[in-house]
């Protein structure tokens, strides 16, 4: 399969990874939007949050449990925010799920 987030998780493709374990990889996103900005992907290709199924709740939990612990860990206890782009409409752009953290910058409401 040609994933680019599947080729990190491999190791084929470099990335600045900040955590890893047997479920999910945490890297520095490439053109980061905020002074802190990391994603959070499971290991295990999922291409779309809406192709989630019921055997995947651990694995939704983890990565919104990692995120919020790396965000302390990477300066951003004042606050932050998550995000997960999902399909066209919602602005993704590479097909296997993955979390957004950005921090260390106010954020504002809505987004664009
Ligand atoms: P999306 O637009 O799908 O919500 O988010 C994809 C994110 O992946 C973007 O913020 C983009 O900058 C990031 N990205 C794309 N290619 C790479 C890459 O090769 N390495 C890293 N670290 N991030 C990438
Ligand atoms: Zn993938």
């Amino acid at each position: 399969m040609d994933c680019l987030f599947c080729k990190i998780v491999a190791g084929e493709i470099p990335a600045k990874k900040i955590y890893e374990d047997e479920h999910v990889v945490a890297f520095h996103d490439i053109a980061g939007q905020a002074p802190v900005h990391f994603l959070v992907i499971p290991k295990k290709h999922i291409s779309l949050l809406t192709d989630l199924s019921v055997d995947d709740t651990f694995l939704a939990g983890h990565i919104l449990y990692t995120a919020q612990r790396l965000a302390k860990e990477q300066g951003c206890a004042e606050g932050f925010r998550v995000v997960m782009n999902t399909n066209d409409m919602g602005g993704q752009t590479v097909y296997h799920i993955h979390m957004h953290v950005l921090g260390q910058r106010q954020m504002s409401w809505p987004p664009g």
